[in-house]
């Protein structure tokens, strides 16, 4: 079992889901969340169109932007390494999360650091750094404040792009008192400002005496050996100016070619995550500080991290090495927004981890996670790399099948479909049966409350009765007429 899989709780989502079902204060603060991500990315949208420009046409160009890295990846990821070495960065390479946990904490060790500040990075979580530094003796302080928040409370981020978007603005006020030792006060979304100020001022201390930075990137430019940081916090800044070390870690896929595809996918990928048409920090990280610069790293080490990218490349998943994290897609999912990322088990969740995780941790960890999915497309939609996220749980579910992954019952159950499908008479007869059944279940509203034999389906929400004929039954009077 590879590192991943011994930590990914993918295998609990069911229970898992369960509870967050019935959890009031999780339902309460997703509630709030998901009309503001869903209308900003609209809105994001239609300004883009107000000044001229077309967003579907901007995605098809991001996808083959991408289809283009993917297609020579080794080349370009040459060339970064080629590029980030002649400015004076050191490149290193991780076949798997333990292998970059163990170089940071080598690093660490080598230039005597106790102290080390984080910007969000998802592959830290991969690789579970934190982890990792605390055993070696090095303290590190994650400083976006989602991160800060999910760190103070000894959890995992729950969204990529809003890690602690699962906590209430009393539970946070509950945190930072007991954390920064003070007594609770009531608070409204009126204090949030002063909350952040809280916790800045906490964290610039952090700032000010950390030894080592670390960050992710959210894209690497092959053609100037440069790491792109896009937040909205200054954090990222203050921890790649502040210590005299960075340490870059990201995934080998994040690789594009020029500065101008970097633009191109800065069109696409603010608009996606927050309706924004550009974040409000956007730093290209080149080298190391020049002599006449004042401010920047003595030293820049990049690792780059395989950790199960590679093996996807020509294979039929390789659509998911696009992925510039967004976060739209659970976002948008209706599953993603009844749950929370914490039911998913593992670091990414919604649409893209419910692909991500049994391909990353093995499709034997995660069983239930490409189930996870209404069908409705509303993640394919909004995918600003055109990932077909649909049609790759599709192909999971498939491949856990010829695996031979599914529970004995449901092959039975499906084998037996597979052959009244194939009896039309007898197919139309049960199906009259089974839809007067379902009518005759139904109470006086027309809705079904309780399903006897997939009780599941009628826990938490009302099935309606079928209506009327059945379609063949339509059918059949239609072409009578
Ligand atoms: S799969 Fe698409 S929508 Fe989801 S995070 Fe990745 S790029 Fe964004």
């Amino acid at each position: 079992m590879s590192a991943a899989a011994k930590h990914s709780q993918a295998m609990f989502f069911r229970a898992r889901a369960g509870e967050k079902v019935t959890n009031p204060v999780l339902q309460r603060a997703l509630k709030k969340a998901k009309p503001l991500f869903v209308g900003k990315r609209a809105k994001g949208v239609a300004a883009l169109a107000e000044d001229g420009l077309d967003f579907e046409a901007l995605r098809s160009t991001a996808e083959n932007i991408r289809n283009r890295v993917l297609a020579d990846l080794d080349v370009w990821l040459e060339i970064f390494e080629e590029r980030a070495t002649a400015r004076g960065a050191e490149v290193l390479w991780a076949r798997d999360g333990e292998e970059a946990s163990r170089l940071v904490v080598e690093i660490a060790q080598r230039h005597g650091v106790t102290k080390a500040t984080k910007s969000k990075s998802m592959l830290s979580e991969e690789a579970h750094l934190n982890a990792a530094l605390e055993a070696a003796g090095v303290r590190p302080v994650e400083t976006d404040l989602g991160e800060y928040i999910v760190q103070l409370a000894g959890e995992a981020p729950s969204h990529i792009i809003a890690p602690a978007v699962h906590k209430t603005i009393e539970e946070i006020e509950a945190l930072f008192a007991k954390e920064h030792g003070r007594p609770a006060v009531p608070r409204t979304s009126d204090d949030i400002p002063a909350m952040t100020r809280e916790a800045r001022e906490v964290l610039r201390q952090h700032f000010l005496t950390a030894e080592m930075g670390i960050t992710g990137a959210n894209f690497l430019i092959a053609e100037t050996g440069t790491a792109a940081l896009v937040t909205n916090e200054g954090n990222g800044r203050m921890v790649t100016t502040l210590p005299r070390i960075h340490v870059v870690v990201t995934g080998i896929e994040k690789i594009l070619p020029t500065l101008e595809d970097f633009a191109t996918l800065m069109r696409v990928l603010p608009r996606s995550a927050t309706g924004q048409s550009i974040s409000n920090y956007v730093s290209l990280l080149t080298g190391t500080r020049a002599p006449a610069e004042t401010e920047g790293p003595e030293k820049t080490i990049f690792i780059l991290v395989d950790n199960g990218r590679a093996k996807l490349l020509g294979s039929a998943y390789q659509d998911m090495l696009r992925c510039i994290r967004c976060g739209a897609c659970m976002n948008h999912c209706p599953v993603y927004f009844s749950l929370g990322g914490h039911a998913y088990g593992w670091v990414y969740p919604g649409p893209m981890g419910s692909v991500l995780t049994p391909l990353y941790t093995g499709i034997e960890n995660a069983l239930d996670l490409p189930h996870a999915s209404t069908g409705c497309n509303q993640c394919g939609s909004v995918c600003p790399v055109r990932i077909p996220l649909p049609k790759l749980m599709h192909r999971l579910r498939e491949d856990q099948l010829e695996l031979g992954l599914r529970p004995q019952r449901e092959r039975w159950a499906f084998r037996l479909w597979g052959w009244l499908a194939r009896q039309p008479r007898l197919y139309r007869w049960l199906v009259r049966r089974a839809a007067g059944y379902l009518r005759w279940l139904a109470d006086d509203s027309g809705r079904i409350r309780i399903l006897g034999l997939a009780p599941g389906w009628t826990v938490g929400r009302d099935l309606p009765a079928p209506a009327g004929k059945t379609f063949h039954e339509l059918y059949a009077a239609r072409k009578r007429h």
